[in-house]
């Protein structure tokens, strides 16, 4: 699609049934019924940006920080592995301390469980991506969160677009299966630069793309900002399915904590990758990215049966390969 196509229907809310379903029916012909599941370590919530969105942002003072040794980290993997998961994705703040020997480690100590590893540690230096690379890292999640240049400078005091996609471009060059996305409804965000997003999604080729509306924190300075619209995050996130049909896309964590069945839909709308939390209890409502995240009072035994359940229940079934893109 174009521009001006998908600017046409991401404003008009008289073909979403449609859009859904095509969406639905694209992910069906191209990626199958089979579900990814992918097991989520938030492993440290310390972080030096200030993003304004963010709860973990360095200046707000009221996180309790934490961050997890080597060993806990290998442990919670290993616990997700007995569970069943097939890909670890790796997940923290922009935390110097874990510099690139610690990571290296982290990285080969969890690729000894024979499992895919997804990392999404922020922006690195070309070499530290290939250092991650080279010891074993399988794919990246780097959300460009908005292409819209001035919104993103607003958004992220300190920080740049270019390095931003730059970073994208390198992951891209050095071979990993590579994740993006953005945020639907950040204050001043418009329905062009959404459609740009997905233009962005396609040019870079990216490999899985996640979606979510934007919530407010209490503890930014968005605190009085309008959360983003669970239909419209749902919208972008169906056009991005029909323009990159063989792509993983995950039903994000943030849709469920805006409408209750919000993964349940997202995968009948085009998703087929959920990420369930495996972070353990005493951590999870620590990871406070924006407030009502859900799961934050179960363990990763319960969350596991829960998500499977409801995958069942769509007659979907949860796969059992690593999941990489084009895999089925
Ligand atoms: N530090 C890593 C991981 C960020 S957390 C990085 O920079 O990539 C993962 C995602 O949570 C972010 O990319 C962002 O899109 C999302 N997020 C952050 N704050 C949010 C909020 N208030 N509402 C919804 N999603 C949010």
């Amino acid at each position: 699609m174009d521009k001006q196509e998908l600017i046409d229907i991401l404003s008009d809310n008289s073909k979403n049934e449609w859009l859904f379903r095509e969406a639905d029916r694209i992910r069906h012909e191209n990626v199958g019924d089979e579900v990814h599941l992918r097991g989520l370590i938030e492993f440290s919530n310390i972080c030096k940006r200030r993003c304004k969105y963010c709860g973990l942002r360095s200046p707000n003072k009221k996180v309790e920080r934490y961050r997890l040794s080597t060993e806990d980290i290998l442990l919670t993997a290993k616990n997700a592995v007995n569970l069943g998961y097939r890909t670890i994705v790796l997940q923290s703040g922009e935390d110097d301390y874990f510099d690139t020997d610690k990571m290296c480690e982290i990285i080969k100590g969890i690729k000894k469980l024979d499992v895919a590893l997804t990392l999404s540690i922020g922006e690195k230096t070309y070499d530290e991506y290939k250092a991650f690379k080279v010891s074993g890292a399988d794919r990246y999640l780097l959300r460009i969160e908005t292409t819209d240049k001035e919104l993103y400078s607003a958004m992220h005091p300190g920080a740049n677009i270019e390095n931003r996609f730059e970073c994208l471009y390198n992951l891209k060059k050095l071979g990993y299966e590579t994740g993006t996305g953005c945020l639907v409804g950040l204050p001043g965000q418009t329905i062009e630069s959404l459609a740009n997003d997905i233009l962005f999604f396609k040019e870079l080729d990216a490999d899985m793309v996640g979606i979510g509306p934007f919530i407010p924190h209490e503890d930014t300075p968005l605190k009085g900002a309008s959360k983003g619209d669970f239909w419209l995050a749902l919208k972008v996130m169906a056009l991005t399915r029909i323009n990159l049909p063989d792509i993983n896309i995950p039903a994000t964590t943030a849709m469920e904590t805006l409408n209750p069945n919000g993964r349940i839909i997202a995968l009948q709308s085009g998703a087929n990758v959920v990420m369930p939390n495996v972070t353990g209890l005493e951590y999870r409502a620590k990871y406070e990215i924006y407030p009502g995240k859900i799961c934050i009072n179960e363990n990763p035994e319960q969350c596991r049966g829960c998500i499977e359940n409801k995958i069942m229940s769509i007659g979907r079934t949860i796969s059992e390969n690593y999941g990489f893109r084009n895999q089925l």
